[in-house]
């Protein structure tokens, strides 16, 4: 390949890119607030955080997308019992999964054949599902897109926060232990690197509150996030604790927050979420 031959493909590519980046600008021009939920590692209720988030603000008659971009561990089809939808086309764009009239859900999980299928991508791969799911699914007008993105700072949160230019901010969830804690200053470290503003901080699984009695455990101890976000200086939003009946309710596809309003972690939840309602 003569070195001409090179520089007129590598134009042609950056070309490509520049169009392909234009159409996700087109899209997401109609989508007032993108906001990631992030998390230093798995399993700390990132998508619990997500999904309760999508669900509160789609019952107080926001217009609202749910985007699962959690690769390896597309958890929201289980939790909102869609394991079964099938996402459509018009021949041109995807048509996400409409949950209600004002609740659009869009996750790899949707895509894959068997639910127990593990997805092995290598990263230019996820970067292409990653820009498919901005660009080409009909969001339409929304008033918040939520973004469940894969544990850790690798790809993919990099992709998407590349991807969406200008996000509204992040959300990081985190529990009291300490690991957990010191993998949640990377992400700081990652937003703050990529200028993403940081909402702030959900310390979840915090404390047992014993149905029964009323008394409260620290199983994994408690206040260590907020300590943590003081420390950082980052928002801190609230603590979420220890619930079985989050438990019960992912499980069974039944959004908690829905089916346990008046509960004490539900309004745990709404404490710690409530000033994104207002987001305009
Ligand atoms: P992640 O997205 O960070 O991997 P998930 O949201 O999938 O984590 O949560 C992992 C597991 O922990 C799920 O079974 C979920 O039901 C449970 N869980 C999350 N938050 C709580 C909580 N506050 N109390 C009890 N169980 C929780």
């Amino acid at each position: 390949m003569t070195e001409q031959t090179s520089q007129t493909q590598q134009q042609n590519m950056e070309r490509q890119m520049e169009i392909e980046q234009q159409q996700i600008r087109q899209r997401m021009i109609q989508i007032k607030n993108k906001i990631l939920i992030l998390s230093g590692k798995g399993g700390v209720g990132k998508s619990t955080v997500s999904v309760n988030l999508a669900i509160s603000l789609a019952l107080a008659g926001k217009k609202v997308g749910l985007l699962d971009i959690d690769i390896h561990g597309p958890s929201i089809p289980k939790v909102l019992n869609l394991e079964d939808a099938k996402i459509g086309s018009n021949g041109q764009d995807i048509l996400p999964v409409e949950m209600t009239n004002n609740l659009k859900v869009m996750s790899i999980g949707f895509l894959l054949q068997g639910k127990d299928l593990a997805v092995i991508w290598r990263g230019p791969r996820k970067y292409h599902m990653i820009k498919q799911f901005l660009r080409d699914v009909q969001w339409g007008d929304l008033d918040f897109l939520i973004i469940d993105s894969p544990p850790g700072t690798g790809d993919e949160p990099l992709s998407i926060v590349q991807l969406l230019e200008n996000c509204t901010g992040a959300i990081i969830v985190t529990t009291p232990q300490e690991v957990a804690l010191s993998d949640v200053r990377k992400g700081i470290t990652f937003c703050r690197n990529l200028n993403v503003n940081i909402l702030g901080v959900i310390e979840n699984m915090s404390g047992f509150v014993c149905p029964k009695c009323g008394h409260k455990t620290d199983i994994f101890k408690s206040g260590g996030g907020e300590k943590m976000a003081e420390e950082m200086n980052v928002p801190f939003l609230g603590k979420i604790p220890i619930d079985p009946a989050i438990v019960e309710a992912c499980d069974s596809g039944k959004p908690y927050i829905q089916e346990y309003k008046e509960s004490r972690t539900a309004l745990a939840f709404k404490q710690s979420i409530l000033q994104f309602m207002d987001l305009k």
